[in-house]
């Protein structure tokens, strides 16, 4: 398949698409066989699909539910729901949370959610390239540490079978919710099996100092590095409270951390996300949404946008996020955190793209693309998206949409 005539980088160019892979990004026009299909996109441009690197896909489901509170009211409340959510709950609430991420031009997410093979099927089904995870969440009770290694073992042996559109992670929900015990076992297990290690991690002031209190004064970074948690390997979420010590220590290992604004700031955990500092000592730094359930929404264009305000603000610094560092945070950062060829617009690289229509106001005036992009356009002007070489969305349709929220609704009706 041929895309010519797409904006690239403020340029005219030609993108040659074989199989998953973008086999040629070029200036000049490019000849191809007539039984090839050629696609004009003449009026659009193209970014590289976006990884969001956290979310709790079917948590769209409790959107706007649970308003006003802290994480920790926040979380009861949301607990409670989550005991009744099924299989069933978990397939059409990620559908939802795909038909959403699709539209906004999302690719690949990084999932932590309840029935993750529920969840795997759904994105998959809709063409997106989820990494679904087994969660270790014990409750500090060494009971359920011993079931959730089983359950674990268990599911890693089902993930055998998933194929490559879908990766298997390892998750330690956070410093306050699972066992030493299970924190070094699920660590070694994934290490063993060469699977990524999802967290939370520095998310709230609290987090902290009941961390230091508990484990003679170390803080959550220091604790998981003293465990031998931290590597390459690591994607952790939030890393908002955190001291010159532990950015070291994240920087060192080349964690990659992800920055959350929308959930941080409506839970008022805080705001002074340090991408800067981070990006400085070598770790990678990334975007996520988080769960809609306190983000409110799975939109990573709202996020880029979002994040760089706040940045600029609280640093009172208009330079603190340029817009380069803010896309490679939101694509390709995200894909090397999950070990992804993808996220740039390459020869090469996994053909997970975007098409945007430059018809609008928003792009009237001649600035760069990604400026109007970020700072003026709402990711409605995302008019086709493609994950793996293959249309998700075509002029703004996803397939199936209809029947997604139908059975969605009806799934929510059951709880
Ligand atoms: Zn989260």
């Amino acid at each position: 398949m041929l895309l010519k005539n797409v904006l690239w980088e403020d340029s005219q160019a030609h993108i040659l698409i074989q199989g998953n892979l973008i086999q040629k990004v070029s200036r000049e026009p490019i000849d191809v066989p007539a039984s090839e299909e050629v696609i004009d996109c003449s009026g659009k441009a193209v970014i590289p699909g976006f990884v969001n690197s956290h979310t709790h896909a079917a948590m769209i489901m409790l959107r706007g539910i649970n308003e006003d509170l802290t994480l920790y009211q926040w979380l009861d409340k949301v607990w409670a729901s989550e005991a009744k959510m099924d299989g069933e709950f978990i397939y059409w609430g990620t559908k939802a949370a795909c038909l959403e991420m699709i539209k906004s031009g999302t690719t690949t997410f990084n999932d932590q959610y309840w029935f993750p093979s529920h969840a795997r099927k759904a994105a998959v089904e809709m063409g997106l390239r989820p990494a679904v995870s087994f969660i270790f969440l014990d409750s500090q009770d060494p009971k359920m540490a011993a079931m959730q290694r089983i359950a674990c073992q268990k599911l890693y042996e089902k993930s055998l079978d998933w194929g490559t559109k879908s990766l298997f992670t390892i998750s330690i929900h956070s410093v306050y919710t699972v066992t030493e015990e299970n924190i070094l076992w699920a660590a070694d297990f994934a290490r063993d099996r060469g699977l990524k290690i999802h967290m939370h991690l520095a998310e709230t002031a609290q987090e902290d100092q009941d961390c230091r209190r508990l484990h003679k004064g170390l803080s959550p970074t220091e604790y998981f590095d003293a465990l031998g948690v931290f590597g390459p390997d690591v994607i952790a979420a939030h890393c908002l409270f955190l001291s010159d010590k532990d950015i070291q220590i994240l920087g060192d290992h080349k964690v990659s951390c992800v920055h959350n604004i929308n959930s941080n700031l409506k839970l008022a955990s805080g705001y002074q996300f340090r991408f800067k500092e981070l990006q400085e000592a070598g770790a990678n730094v990334c975007l996520g949404t988080d769960g809609a359930a306190s983000s409110n929404t799975v939109d990573m264009l709202e996020h880029m946008k979002n994040s760089a305000m706040v940045q600029k603000a609280w640093r009172k610094d208009p330079a603190a996020l340029p817009l380069n560092d803010l896309l490679a945070s939101a694509t390709v950062n995200g894909a090397k955190a999950l070990g992804l060829n993808s996220g740039e617009i390459k020869e090469g690289k996994l053909a997970d793209l975007s098409l945007i229509d430059l018809g609008g106001t928003e792009f009237i005036s001649p600035a760069p693309t990604l400026a109007n992009l970020v700072y003026a356009a709402h990711s409605d002007v995302i008019t086709d998206v493609m994950a793996g070489g293959k249309w998700i969305m075509r002029n703004r349709v996803v397939p199936n949409e209809a029947e997604i929220l139908r059975e969605a609704r009806k799934v929510l009706k059951q709880i």
